[in-house]
């Protein structure tokens, strides 16, 4: 069976313009990220804010395009004009559960959108499916006729939950699901969205830049770092044995015990580099404990396959010792 959803050697640069009399640069978000996603996976997708988690996310709904490469969904390439079709199979759960719903409309009218706007339905099978959503979602059924500013950040995030579910999509793509909200209530969206994968048999793309959030839910994982994927692996193999020097760090960070500290701070020589000029060779090589000569000059190989692999000048028959 092909994955569910498959990015292809897909590329995305933009041109921006740091000053008003600049002449615009190539920012390379995404520079050649090859992903598969199989049915019933959660994919775990880490990395820093700024590594084109969002952008590659935003390809995978349909709201950008790549430059390059190809999306497929059940092995067949998906073009622009096929994304009404793919909004009905993918649907996102975003980061912030405040700016996310809009405060003039009805959680009743929030939850019922994508059905309006795909035209599914008539008033009465609509509001029947809010309220199942709701009861789904563990929201009591008396908040449908409230507004999103009555409500808890929790709560918000439930109402996202259920706007994605109602078009009973396969696969969901949730962009920083829980990182809006206080560490209490995290964990219970956690809970709740891998109640609601078992329930429905649902589809997860997971991106967050904490890996301990997503190893609540990951079946595998893939680390990115300036838009490319330096490692990836089976969940249980890769919260074992990390292999990447940037996995490595990421997991410190994690175990750091206050969490307030920043992570280039901790655990990372240099801060974050600037992504319309990425450094020589391996692009991590600049905060790199584990850093070779090589590093500075030669990408570095790739090493596995499809089942996972890690991209490190430490691996293969290269391994610079
Ligand atoms: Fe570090 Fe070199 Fe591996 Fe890059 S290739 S992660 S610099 S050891
Ligand atoms: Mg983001």
């Amino acid at each position: 069976m092909p994955p569910v959803l498959e990015l292809a050697a897909v590329t995305k640069t933009y041109q921006v313009k740091q000053g008003i009399f600049a002449r615009p640069k190539p920012l390379h978000a995404l520079g050649g990220v090859s992903l598969r996603i199989n049915k019933k996976d959660v994919l775990g997708l880490v990395g820093e804010s700024g590594c084109g988690k969002s952008t590659l996310a935003k390809i995978l709904l349909g709201l950008e395009a790549p430059t390059s490469g190809q999306v497929l969904v059940d092995g067949r390439e998906i073009g622009a004009r096929e994304r009404r079709l793919l909004a009905r199979r993918i649907q996102p759960i975003f980061q912030d559960p405040y700016s996310s719903l809009n405060p003039r409309k009805s959680i009743e009218d929030i939850i019922a959108l994508p059905l309006v706007v795909h035209g599914v339905g008539d008033s009465a099978s609509r509001a029947e499916a809010v309220t199942k959503m709701l009861d789904l979602v563990g929201l009591p059924a008396r908040l449908r006729r409230g507004y999103p500013n009555q409500l808890s950040g929790g709560q918000r995030q439930r109402v996202a939950i259920a706007r994605a579910l109602i078009m009973k999509p396969e696969i969901v793509i949730c962009d920083e699901p829980t990182s809006a909200l206080d560490v209490s209530v995290q964990s219970q969206i956690l809970n709740l969205l891998g109640d609601l994968r078992e329930e429905l048999g649902l589809t997860y793309l997971f991106i967050s830049h904490n890996l301990a959030v997503v190893e609540h839910l990951a079946t595998r994982v893939a680390v990115m770092y300036l838009g490319q994927i330096v490692e990836e692996a089976p969940a249980a193999e890769l919260f074992a044995g990390p292999r990447h020097p940037y996995t490595r760090a990421l997991l410190e960070s994690v175990l750091t015990p206050d969490p307030s500290l920043s992570l280039p701070d901790t655990h990372l020589g240099a801060s974050y580099p600037n992504p319309i000029s990425p450094p020589s060779g391996c692009r991590f090589h600049p905060r790199c404990a584990e850093l070779r000569d090589i590093c500075k000059t030669a990408p570095p190989p790739r090493v596995g396959g499809e089942g996972g692999h890690v991209d490190c000048h430490l691996y293969g028959s290269s391994a610079a010792h």
